[in-house]
């Protein structure tokens, strides 16, 4: 007889499996006991009914403990009623690891107990199910970019030199030298999109964000496309194509997923239509104004929550924000032709409260006022020696963006914070487990 995962249910119907399982459940009569099973690949039912079984393992169906491992051999049957969709009718149950009294009961538990206990929550129902959707984010990613003619160059994650800012920084010891965690791959994909034009890197991120929000970890992993040869337009359709594929994704290969998070599908299906609509920031800052809900908004802030929580809504879809001012965004980014306020740049904001899930921009090319831009931002020029000769030595026009992997599991699970889009959260004031 086969040992089976349940996924594969509908191969064996009417057939004799055996199946790995944890219990997560189980309620029971004198006559049959209903055991609500995981093996890991999804939630399901096996019936043990008592004149079918031997009288060894019926009591055992009425003995097992929440969490206790089992081999379960029986027959499996569709099952309408349940989001699964098959159950299995045990004939024989094998106790493989007993259990302590579980911590996580069926009641509801407080956020930092739930956290405390993330080692063992990552078995819920709920997060298999945002696992299984980042995992299905992930797989569709690589697929998309290989597609694309990308290549997968990744950056390193300690680096001597602060990209941007230093705020939010992780300092480390280099040997005798200084060091910082990566908060981005960026300047490293430009030299590979100068080497091998198409490429992106996809690593773990690190800021210190001191912010408490629903949207900031301190750990998170980034998607970072760079393109040589294109501009911001060309970047922008690159952008929605990949944000629809990954939705796509999700429709066709999570159905069961979106039922156990009773995430609906025909509002995912909208963000597959393209294209996304293109506001400037200016006419974001009048939508904003003329609102009436932003008296202090006014030219030259970087918007928050709110601001961008309004600007999706108003569409209903995702949006990109372009050409934000100079002064709000970092140095690399490419300065306007005609206007010296603005940068060729966009945010792509999320519908539904989620924000901004990408950030990207066309990238300075020329070398004198790259330098400029690096003395101004007080950053030290020897550190970006390497970074200029990327415009000394056959400068193209390049654009790039990186998508924030838990942003985009976040929105599209509809969950409501981003902790639970990664499976260790990294939070201010939590680092463990
Ligand atoms: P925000 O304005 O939300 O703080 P940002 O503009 O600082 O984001 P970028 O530097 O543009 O972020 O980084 C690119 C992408 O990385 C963002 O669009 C977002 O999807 C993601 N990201 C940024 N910071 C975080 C964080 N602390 N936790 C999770 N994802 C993040
Ligand atoms: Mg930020
Ligand atoms: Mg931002
Ligand atoms: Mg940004």
């Amino acid at each position: 007889m086969e040992t089976i995962s349940i996924i594969d249910a509908s191969k064996h119907v009417d057939e004799e499996v055996r199946i790995g399982v944890w219990l997560t459940n189980k309620r029971s009569s004198g006559k049959i006991a209903f055991l609500q099973l995981r093996d890991g690949t999804a939630f399901f039912q096996g019936v043990v009914v008592k004149s079918n079984v031997s009288a060894a393992v019926f009591a055992l169906a009425k003995e097992v403990r929440q969490e206790e491992s089992l081999y379960v051999t029986g027959t499996i049957h569709q099952d309408k009623r349940s989001h699964f969709g098959y159950e299995i009718e045990i004939s024989e149950i094998e106790k493989v690891g007993a259990s302590e009294d579980y911590p996580i009961t069926p009641k509801e538990h407080g956020v930092d107990f739930l956290m405390d206990h993330r080692h063992l929550w990552l078995r819920s129902k709920r997060q298999f199910a945002v696992m299984q959707i980042r995992n299905e984010i992930i797989r569709a990613t690589y697929e998309f970019f290989n597609k694309e003619g990308f290549i997968k160059i990744d950056a390193p994650i300690l680096t001597g030199s602060a990209p941007e800012g230093t705020t939010e920084l992780f300092h480390t010891k280099y040997f005798d030298k200084d060091a910082y965690l990566s908060q981005s791959g960026q300047l490293y994909e430009e030299a590979g999109a100068m080497a091998y034009g198409k490429v992106f890197s996809f690593g773990p991120t690190f800021r210190a964000e001191k912010s408490k929000t629903r949207r900031h970890l301190i750990e998170f992993w980034m998607i970072e496309p760079e393109m040589a040869f294109m501009h911001q337009e060309q970047s922008l359709e690159v952008q929605e194509r990949y944000i629809a594929f990954l939705v796509q994704g999700v429709l066709d290969n999570c159905q069961y997923e979106l039922k156990l998070l009773e995430r609906d599908p025909e509002v995912l299906r909208r963000y597959t239509e393209l294209p996304y609509p293109r506001i400037s920031y200016d006419e974001a800052i009048q939508l904003l104004t003329d609102s009436g809900e932003f008296p202090d908004v006014k030219w030259g802030d970087d918007f928050g929550s709110p601001e961008e929580t309004f600007l999706a809504e108003h569409f209903s879809k995702p949006v990109f924000v372009v050409n934000y001012p100079k002064a709000i965004k970092p140095f690399y980014m490419k300065p306007h032709p005609t206007r010296t306020d603005v940068v060729i740049c966009a945010d792509l904001l999320a519908p539904e409260g989620y924000g901004e899930i990408i950030g990207g921009s066309e990238r300075a090319t020329d070398v004198r006022y790259l330098t400029e831009q690096i003395k101004k931002a007080g950053l030290d020029e020897k550190d970006y020696e390497w970074y200029l000769d990327l415009r000394r030595y056959g400068s193209v026009p390049h654009s790039g963006f990186g998508l924030g992997l838990e942003r985009a599991v976040t929105w599209i699970t509809g969950e409501e914070h981003i902790r639970e889009a990664i499976p260790f959260p990294r939070l201010l004031n939590r680092i463990y487990p």
